[in-house]
């Protein structure tokens, strides 16, 4: 069984709005997956679905062969520690150190009165500086969040996605708040860390450039459904074209 098996996963929202239509995707290790779709296709809705951030209607979602579609809130919030979500916004708590927010990574398995008197364990600090490290932001980890660039802020989110040890990097659009230029080196840093740690990633992107310089395979949405995927070495022009009904 392959590491993440998503099973048709659908979801409607309240609103009315489909936004996934029967999805599959399996995930082997050493994959990084990139999920292509224009605004609106599902991306997010489909990361979301996977650790419940969204309840999807239908279908399962299962990691490591853990079924997380049918999870109590307790058993959850444990399977959760498996996956490291990094995010679009970043979703960094401004007002604390840089530091604070990697090390925030392992609140999941410390507990709240931990967490209430920051008061993290050395093993975990000594942790979380090696990733600021790996990651770049050595030189910031005392500074407020806020006080960050926005390549800054989001390397901050990987060493934070990186400190709960996940089996799998759940990524969404982490590039479309940053210039291209340092998107771009948001991506590599991430593969990189993927390949070297063989953590598999599913990382929605919507720039074709970057899903196929740096994926392996790439997974086509369209409106809620899944209407490619293929190794990226394979894709061609033709194909990309279907997903986005190029307007070029
Ligand atoms: P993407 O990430 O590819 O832009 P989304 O998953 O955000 O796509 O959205 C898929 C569809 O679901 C869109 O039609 C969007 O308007 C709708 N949608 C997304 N989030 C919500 C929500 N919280 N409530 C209602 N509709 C939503
Ligand atoms: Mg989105």
């Amino acid at each position: 069984m392959a590491l993440l098996e998503i099973n048709q996963i659908s979801k409607t929202y309240a609103t009315g709005e489909v936004a996934l239509r029967g999805v599959d995707i399996s995930l082997n290790g050493e994959e990084v997956v990139a999920v292509l779709g224009l605004s609106g296709s599902g991306k997010s809705t489909l990361l979301r679905c996977i650790n419940r951030l969204v309840e999807p209607d239908s279908g399962t979602v299962i990691l490591d062969g853990v079924n997380i579609t049918k999870l109590n809130k307790s058993a959850l919030r444990k399977a959760r520690r498996n996956m490291g979500m990094v995010f679009q916004e970043f979703n960094l708590v401004d007002r604390l150190t840089v530091l604070e927010n990697v090390l925030s990574g392992t609140l999941g398995s410390s507990g709240t009165l931990r967490s209430i008197f920051r008061a993290f364990k050395t093993e975990d600090i000594k942790r979380g500086m090696a990733l600021c490290a790996r990651v770049g932001i050595i030189d910031h980890i005392r500074k407020r969040a806020d006080q960050l660039s926005g390549g800054q802020r989001q390397r901050v989110g990987i060493a934070r996605a990186l400190m709960q040890r996940p089996k799998i990097l759940l990524v969404d659009e982490p590039t479309s708040s940053l210039d291209p230029k340092i998107g771009a080196e948001v991506m590599d840093l991430m593969s990189s860390i993927s390949k070297e740690d063989r953590i598999p990633m599913l990382v929605s992107v919507h720039d074709v450039q970057l899903a196929t310089k740096y994926s392996d395979r790439i997974v086509g949405l369209q409106n809620g459904l899944k209407i490619f995927d293929d190794r990226t070495a394979t894709v061609d022009s033709e194909s990309l074209g279907r997903i986005y009904d190029m307007e070029s």
